[in-house]
């Protein structure tokens, strides 16, 4: 089997005026992702997502990507991957073992294009063998215990908001530090002490301050949030600060977690070496799609930490999150979310199986989805940028 082309295709999601609110990332006005389609000379097509700018990562696929892909066997997924991150020096590379990225391939939209492209590699593959995508990984489980995110909801609001994912059979749920309106110390406990009276004791429950906090303010938080038992503190403070995540680790009982800005096994190992998370967070269409985060959920693995797959985005980054979960023994739960996502649950014919608060895996082979007949065109690329201010 050959791979004769590959395609990428802008797409958005446009939240409409009466579903927006603000947040600390700004108000969303609408969600992107890049459709990735592999194609071969079997008649089988491979589909795949990418984060990052639509027509960004599309130029990237076509010019930089498909290149060193066309005319490669998918059964040779790693060597695929190999070739894009490593480019015109692949060849060193593989016949010395020693990785050789070309400069601009290591991390941002070049590993995100890279990412989406990767899935659409092994969607196609595990197609070519009857199978699905977990099963030709290498399937550790069937299904996975979910988590319910989201938890915006202002003030004495938590508590009915979280309360509601918990009646859903969600037996983990996750908020935000930062509500909808706005953030104080005083005002982020409040909502946590709801939150807490929403889901009683037995269901876990975590908060993520999406990045936004100096160390010395996020040590105030996890201190003043030790009372109410919190499965994981998430994403503290800004990914390029491991030493202040590390920090904040040391003062706090709360578990920290971290890693959906992070790019290949490189970014995971900066904070692994820095002792600065307990729960991974790796984002499949960001750290390299499928074959990186195996090789992420191994190297976490070594440390004896839990993987909790990043899965906020279109119905194929979390089609892909669901088989990289299924496939890695380290995984304990995986990001379900509760926010307003048409891209991601009405994208495909085939609905996700979720229930008793658990994601199932597809048994049809591939991935296991096919896209709506009407799906190009309902989520066309609309230009513009995702959060404004
Ligand atoms: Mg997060």
């Amino acid at each position: 089997m050959k791979i004769t082309a590959v395609r990428a295709i802008p797409m958005s999601d446009p939240v409409p005026p009466e579903r927006q609110h603000r947040t600390d990332l700004g108000t969303k006005v609408k969600s992107d992702a890049t459709l990735i389609l592999v194609e071969t000379d079997q008649g089988l097509t491979g589909m795949g997502a990418a984060l990052g700018t639509p027509p960004v990562v599309a130029a990237i696929v076509e010019h930089e990507l498909a290149p060193d892909v066309v005319g490669e066997d998918p059964l040779f997924s790693e060597r695929i991957f190999e070739k894009m991150y490593n480019g015109s020096r692949v060849k060193p590379a593989l016949e010395r073992g020693v990785p050789q990225a070309e400069v601009s391939r290591r991390v941002g939209m070049v590993m995100e294009a890279i990412s989406g492209v990767d899935i659409a590699v092994w969607d196609v593959k595990a197609r070519a063998l009857g199978i699905p995508v977990y099963q030709a990984l290498g399937a550790v489980r069937s299904r996975v215990r979910a988590y319910a995110s989201g938890g915006w909801a202002p003030g004495d609001e938590a508590e009915a908001e979280l309360g509601a994912y918990a009646a859903k059979g969600f037996t983990a749920v996750k908020m935000r530090v930062v509500g909808r309106d706005g953030f104080s110390l005083e005002n982020c406990v409040r909502r946590v002490d709801a939150a807490r009276r929403g889901i009683g004791r037995n269901v876990e429950l975590m908060v993520d301050a999406h990045a936004s906090l100096e160390t010395p303010v996020a040590i105030r938080i996890a201190k003043a949030l030790e009372p109410y038992d919190l499965a994981w503190f998430e994403e503290p403070v800004s990914p390029d600060n491991h030493a202040g995540m590390a920090e904040v680790r040391r003062t706090t009982r709360i578990p920290i977690a971290s890693g959906e800005r992070e790019f290949s096994r490189y970014g995971f190992k900066s904070m692994l070496e820095h002792g600065a998370i307990d729960i991974a967070q790796p984002d499949v269409a960001r750290a390299g799609g499928l074959t990186e985060i195996r090789r992420i959920a191994a190297l976490t693995g070594a440390y004896d930490l839990r993987l909790a797959p990043h899965a906020w985005g279109s119905g194929l980054l979390f089609a892909a999150s669901i088989h990289a979960a299924m496939a890695a023994a380290n995984c304990h739960i995986l990001e379900v979310s509760q926010g307003y996502m048409p891209m991601m649950n009405e994208l495909f014919n085939e609905p996700f199986d979720i229930r008793d608060g658990y994601v199932c895996a597809p048994d049809r082979p591939g991935l296991g989805y096919t896209l709506r007949p009407d799906a190009l065109e309902r989520f066309r690329y609309v230009e513009g940028p995702e959060y404004e201010f």
